[in-house]
């Protein structure tokens, strides 16, 4: 058996953003949510602060 695991590489695989579909770059912060992609300022839109959900 090989050791030579890269380490997620699921999370380098091309993400578009569902709000802007403007492609998030791999070093660019993202949001996700369910197997939705967000860059984290549109996320920030699109989840106003105000409206926190209960947890
Ligand atoms: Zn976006």
């Amino acid at each position: 058996m090989k050791a030579e695991k890269r380490e997620s590489p699921n999370l380098d695989l091309k993400v578009w953003c569902d709000r802007c579909s403007i492609r998030i770059a791999p070093s660019e912060e993202r949001a996700m949510v369910g197997n939705k992609a967000y860059h984290a300022q549109c996320y920030a839109k699109l989840v106003p602060a105000h409206s926190k959900p209960k947890t």
